[in-house]
């Protein structure tokens, strides 16, 4: 119906980049505050580990949250309800969700 409809490919990039995201915050919580994640930079993409790096700058309680949302994510698409907004129900741009693949709301209702 849509164009914008992600397809398996995209899928399974969301989910590789949740897991990276995922492995990343978890590795900063398994190792001691002030050692650097080199070791769980070195396992992800430049592109994973750009994203890693990022979250490695929030603090403990924001990183719990963005886990949450991450799960989230995952489990929506193990449901195979992934990519669908929580308010409205339509399909969120594949843009949107490849930008931030724990987005739950499309670009209508986040600004509405
Ligand atoms: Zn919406």
């Amino acid at each position: 119906m849509s164009e914008t409809r992600i397809n398996e490919a995209e899928l399974e990039q969301f989910k590789h980049a949740l897991f990276s995201l995922r492995d990343g915050l978890q590795g900063l919580e398994a190792s001691s505050k002030e050692a650097p994640d080199q070791a769980a930079s070195d396992r992800l993409s430049r592109r994973d580990a750009m994203q890693a790096q990022l979250a490695a700058g929030e603090p403990a309680r924001r990183r719990q949250r963005q886990l949450g949302k991450i799960e989230g994510a995952l489990r929506r698409i193990e449901a195979g309800d992934y990519g669908n907004c929580f308010i409205c129900g339509e399909e969120i741009d594949s843009h949107r969700l490849s930008t931030d693949p724990t987005n739950t709301r499309c670009v209508t209702c986040v600004e509405g």
